[in-house]
């Protein structure tokens, strides 16, 4: 989230000064110039289903979404959204009303933001927070307070106490992420109608971002927000299939709310991209309807790798997080007698030819997140193998010879 530099940056405003440069560009950056293994930002490195990416060609062949798609999103698109909604999880949306497409969740979570904001009303955020949100929250002109996750027996937990202890009388929103980036922790039922007593309890809005929603292991289970009583008319839901189809770069998100909610959301929206995706969008209404069948390869195949790299990363000596869901594995690096994350990250590539993410800049309280780092396990099994296969030469060094 935070920027590494600013000073370079002497246009930038004090909004956005902060965040300069992200640590994607940087690792990234790093992963090319040593021909590291790039375990940092979460894309996966094989594409998805066949039959969905020639749904798109047929889409552009045939002239559809070419042009601009309408405002909202393409009927086809938003039928399959709100089907996929009721077939899941019994959550009914209406196709004209409480549908919005976006430009991926990033746009959705923004556009939130930017409409439901006044300056200076205070967001509770879970820490730490997916690299978009400070950013999101600052360009609206909101306060973010974070609520920190733990660690607690084996994974990353919400204080409820905590939690209820940061809103006040200017919180205007709950900004909750689960299956949660980074941690791979899922919020459970019980945390779930904690959230939301909470929040019918203070009259909040909740904006929720499951896009990891069909990325949940072993006997974990996601379950909306906006399922649970008093939620549905508060509650802007948001999704993506970038993660969940392994199509990140097609860029097709979605907002489902009631009216009022999704109005305001695309009142933002308009002025951001308007509408993007035209002929994704007709593909990715297609890899909605997909079988459950496609949903439970795909997180099986997601649990392989898990656990490959989960047992590379603590057959290296790393403490790890098994995460309960999404793309990713947090690791403590004290038992390698590390304890600063961002140092670590910066000279893994050089060490052991990884590139990994340091979680503290995740973090409002960076000391809170130093000795975290994470990675990326949506990648094909022979890259895991071999970066497993790295990273275990680090238990032979010591720990200060970079
Ligand atoms: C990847 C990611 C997003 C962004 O999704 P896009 O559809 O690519 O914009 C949003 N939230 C979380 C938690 C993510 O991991």
């Amino acid at each position: 989230m935070t920027g590494m530099t600013s000073s370079a940056r002497p246009h930038l405003n004090r909004r956005l000064a902060e965040f300069g440069t992200t640590i994607f560009a940087e690792m990234s950056a790093l992963a090319a110039s040593t021909g590291a293994i790039n375990l940092g930002q979460g894309f996966p490195d094989t594409d998805g289903p066949e039959q969905i990416r020639e749904a798109a060609v047929r889409a552009l062949r045939d002239g559809r979404g070419n042009q601009y798609p309408p405002g909202p999103g393409v009927p086809e698109l938003r039928a399959a959204i709100a089907a996929h909604q009721l077939r899941r999880y019994g959550l009914s949306y209406d196709t004209d009303t409480e549908v919005l497409v976006t430009a991926g969740a990033t746009e959705a979570i923004a556009a939130a933001l930017l409409a439901l904001l006044e300056p200076g009303d205070e967001v509770v955020a879970l820490e730490p927070y997916y690299d978009s949100y400070a950013a999101s929250i600052a360009m609206a002109g909101g306060r973010r307070v974070p609520v920190t996750l733990r660690p607690h027996a084996g994974a990353f937990r919400l204080d409820l106490d905590e939690l209820r202890a940061a809103v006040t009388d200017r919180t205007r929103l709950l900004l909750i992420n689960t299956p949660h980036n980074p941690t791979g922790t899922v919020l459970t039922r019980e945390e779930l109608a904690a959230v939301a007593e909470l929040a019918v309890e203070r009259d909040l809005l909740v904006v929720t971002d499951e896009v990891y929603e069909h990325l949940v292991f072993d006997d974990a289970e996601h379950t909306p927000l906006a399922s649970f009583p008093g939620m549905r008319e508060r509650t802007v839901t948001i999704g993506s299939a970038g993660k969940t189809y392994s199509f990140t770069g097609w860029k097709v998100g979605w907002v489902t709310a009631a009216p009022g909610l999704v109005a305001a959301v695309r009142s933002a929206k308009q002025f951001l991209t308007y509408v993007a995706s035209g002929p994704f969008q007709y593909a990715v209404a297609e890899a909605l309807a997909l079988p459950d069948s496609y949903f439970a390869d795909f997180r099986t195949d997601m649990l392989a790798k898990r656990d490959l790299l989960s047992a590379g990363l603590a057959d290296a000596g790393f403490r790890v997080f098994r995460p309960a869901g999404t793309y990713f594995v947090t690791t403590d690096i004290r038992p390698l007698g590390e304890k600063d994350g961002v140092a670590f990250c910066r000279a893994l590539p050089e060490r052991a030819g990884v590139v990994a993410i340091p979680n503290a800049v995740f973090y409002d309280h960076r000391e809170a997140g130093a000795p975290f780092v994470r990675f990326a396990f949506c990648k094909q099994t022979a890259v895991l193998e071999e970066a497993a296969s790295r990273l275990k030469t680090l238990g032979a060094q010591s720990p200060q010879m970079s």
